[in-house]
């Protein structure tokens, strides 16, 4: 037996990783998919943390990965999104959908061309969605891999929501639903102290901007640590499901190709 045959990643983050560990579970052939946590840095209502949506994307990479440990690594997170519906609150960071989208190709092209065939993108941000699912048929045809995108709140059917959220509503914005989570991963990232909703000077784009905004904040007093728990609990083992089924499916397919 030589030194490659149990080589694994230290970390499922990539880049916690000294190359060393890389480079032998490529050779050891350990490595069979990666996540791409995609995020935003963007206002989230006067109480939560603007990194939400990439903090959130990364927590459900991160663990979904452990439990497939050593097959998953998780790619540096794309920080920035497409926000620009929330430009007018001071401090939201934008590209532009399709800077999101090359950016996002080049992530997975670098792990393509490191020998990755499963790459399954896991999104925080809503505005996300459509500049990535109005190019992820082009980028897997092009990029000639198992590539699937997926919001992680996908995990979660409208029924589960009904029974286990208040307001019933996800995935919002900072309300019920984003703030339970933070409550149960990052607790830090939550900060009510001298809240004061209504003195306070809000930039709208529009009445139902702010009637949103509003909605939002007083539904995100609804919010509790093990509903955050549960959802996140749901969220990691669906996302560990579809990696499993990616993996076997293009084990599959290169066990056919090979006969
Ligand atoms: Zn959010």
């Amino acid at each position: 037996m030589n030194n490659t045959d149990k080589a694994t990643i230290k970390s499922v983050l990539l880049w916690k990783n000294q190359r060393r560990y890389i480079r032998e579970a490529f050779e050891a052939g350990t490595l069979k998919a990666a996540i791409v946590p995609t995020g935003s840095t963007e206002q989230h209502n006067e109480h939560l943390a603007m990194e939400h949506d990439t903090a959130s994307a990364l927590h459900i990479s991160k663990l979904a990965a452990e439990k497939l440990f050593p097959e998953v690594i998780v790619t540096t997170p794309l920080a920035l999104g497409v926000a620009e519906h929330w430009m007018h609150h001071k401090g939201t960071l934008t590209l532009r959908p399709e800077v999101f989208g090359e950016v996002l190709y080049d992530v997975c092209d670098s792990m393509r061309r490191h020998g990755i065939k499963n790459v399954l993108i896991i999104n925080g941000h809503a505005g996300n969605n459509r500049p990535a699912r109005e190019r992820i048929d082009d980028f897997r045809e092009r990029l000639g891999i198992n590539l699937i995108f997926h919001s992680y709140w996908d995990a979660c059917s409208p029924g589960f929501i009904k029974e286990h959220l208040k307001s019933g509503n996800y995935p919002g914005h900072a309300s019920e639903f984003e703030t339970a989570f933070a409550m149960a991963a990052f607790p830090e990232n939550i900060d009510w102290e001298g809240v004061d909703y209504d003195a306070a000077n809000l930039p709208f784009a529009s009445q139902a901007d702010s009637d949103y905004d509003r909605t939002y904040h007083e539904e995100a007093k609804l919010a509790i640590a093990a509903k955050g728990q549960l959802m996140i609990d749901v969220a990691v083992g669906w996302v560990a499901d579809k990696l499993r089924q990616m993996i076997a499916e293009t084990e599959k397919q290169e066990g056919k190709q090979a006969k």
